[in-house]
């Protein structure tokens, strides 16, 4: 028996999966680590903490499935993207913290890129709008605010990366400073046509290309990580929504997966046509191999789970994130409640760092159940806002909809969302489509399984249907479109 380990690292924690040649889950293990926000709109993680939580993870995984890492035929990679981590090549000790993607910190410096005349370039070039959640911005912070690391540049000892990156320097005991052009295409530095990094956005932001990783092709061999004595090849790696998008067997153009996490991400598989977005979807790498890339458009939203975190935590009115189905459940009130939850500005299609979270609708019997129920359909709005912009921009139907990620096991949202976008819902058995994806493009290029193959063992799916009026559909949304123009502008400092 072959076995293929997958490190999924994400925001919140890192796992591993151990899975079979035919593509079951034989261990898993995970482990979270610390958030740390030392001011308002800043949130980093300890690099360290996420190699040690990945490594023990993975150590655990092989562990408890009692294999031999001389049997794991290859790794998966799938991770946190945009989040930049700093290190010293030669004792691979970190410069300071990781940026995480959801830091605003550099909000200044991307209007100062956008008043230099850059944005049509960065549009063109990287397929990305200029924001602080992608990487280059975070680069250029480390180099004025590290003296280290502008004195390691000189040296030629500076090393800038994604998580990936961090992750296989660490697994290749410091032989291998590489990423994938899933992840390259994810920094606002690559050339997303030409696979490359870019000279001119490289000069903009003083980012020298000796501190960057080498890009490779998704699928394909990266370097060997050493696991107990064993070489084991690392064969495959995307970012986590590319790698949902390939977990949810979207091979085709046209296919669309969204995740319903932390944040919302809307992925469609565009071929091997490169489609420029005019409605506010960024154009990324969705995979590559030696011979092509497939390319994607991708919708944003930041806050969408998250939301149900703020229930829980913040106002205190739920206990667990799976309560909210039964609060949205008994909901009364006949005018619709809004909750547009722009706690950080807004991603996809509007791009609005200046907007804030509000509620509309309140009467005098809006209680806890209707404030439930507008945060939960929130998520279903934001959707078919970036849906209408993804049909728009690819120029072809969307006939429906592949979901995953925590917030998708939500039995109501799920229908409401095949109600207000008007097309089928379909949830996978398994949700677990971000791990899935990196262990699929791995086993692929150590010759594990075909895609044909993948398509025979997907299991069986769960479809929602649409069922709501269209009179009722229409009515609802138009209501969402006016509290989100509400939101929208809302702080002061807007230049
Ligand atoms: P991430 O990978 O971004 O950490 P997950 O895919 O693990 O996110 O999903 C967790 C998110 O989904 C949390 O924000 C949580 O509030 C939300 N969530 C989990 N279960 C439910 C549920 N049954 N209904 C609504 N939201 C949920």
């Amino acid at each position: 028996m072959s076995y293929i380990l997958t490190l999924d690292q994400g925001t919140t924690a890192s796992r591993s999966l151990i899975v079979n040649a035919k593509g079951e889950v034989v261990a898993m293990a995970q482990k979270e680590f610390t958030q740390h926000f030392p001011r308002q709109g800043w949130v980093e993680h300890d690099p360290d903490e996420i190699w040690s939580t990945q490594r023990d993870t993975m150590q655990q995984v092989i562990r408890e499935s009692g294999i031999h890492p001389s049997e794991i035929k290859a790794i998966g990679i799938t991770n946190q993207r945009e989040t930049t981590v700093a290190w010293n090549r030669t004792t691979g000790k970190a410069i300071g913290n990781a940026i995480v993607w959801q830091d605003k910190r550099t909000a200044p410096m991307c209007e100062q890129l956008k008043l230099r005349g850059l944005g049509e370039y960065v549009r063109t070039t990287t397929g990305l709008v200029i924001d602080a959640y992608f990487s280059a911005t975070k680069m250029h912070y480390i180099l004025r605010n590290y003296p280290e690391a502008e004195k390691l540049l000189r040296t030629n000892e500076l090393c800038f990366g994604t998580v990936d990156s961090w992750l296989m320097y660490n697994l290749t005991e410091k032989h291998v400073h590489a990423t994938d052009s899933t992840n390259a295409s994810r920094t606002m530095l690559f050339d997303i046509r030409k696979l490359k990094w870019d000279d001119r956005l490289l000069a903009e932001l003083d980012i020298h290309p000796s501190s960057l990783p080498e890009v490779k092709p998704s699928i394909g061999f990266f370097g060997n990580a050493r696991i107990d004595g064993a070489d084991v090849p690392i064969m495959g790696v995307a970012g986590d929504q590319q790698a949902a998008l390939f977990g949810q067997l979207c091979f085709e153009p046209g296919m669309v997966k969204n995740t319903y996490g932390t944040g919302c991400f809307m992925l469609m598989n565009t071929g091997r046509e490169l489609r420029e977005s005019h409605h506010g979807l960024l154009t990324t790498v969705a995979w590559s191999d030696a011979h092509s890339t497939t390319y994607a458009l991708e919708g944003s939203v930041f806050i969408a789970g998250a939301a149900i975190q703020w229930l829980r935590d913040g106002l205190k009115i739920i206990d667990h994130a799976t309560d909210s189905e039964y609060f949205a459940r008994k909901a009364q009130n006949e005018e619709p409640v809004y909750v547009v939850p722009a706690f950080s500005g807004l991603g996809a299609p509007y791009w609005d760092m200046y907007a804030r979270g509000a509620v509309f609708g309140l009467t005098r019997d809006t209680g806890k159940d209707e404030l439930i129920r507008a945060t939960l359909e929130s998520m279903a709005y934001q959707t078919r806002d970036v849906i209408e912009a993804m049909a728009v921009d690819a120029g072809t139907g969307i006939h429906s909809l592949r979901v995953d990620g925590g917030a998708s096991a939500n039995d109501y949202l799920m229908q409401f969302q095949a109600d207000i976008i008007e097309r089928e819902v379909v949830r996978p058995a398994n949700v677990e489509s971000t791990a899935m994806g990196a262990a699929y493009l791995a086993g692929i290029a150590a010759g594990v399984w075909s895609r044909a193959d993948l398509l025979r063992i997907h299991a069986n799916a769960t479809t929602f249907r649409p069922k709501m009026e269209g009179k009722t559909v229409s009515k609802l949304y138009h209501g969402w479109k006016k509290a989100v123009q509400r939101s929208m502008h809302w702080l002061d400092d807007e230049p």
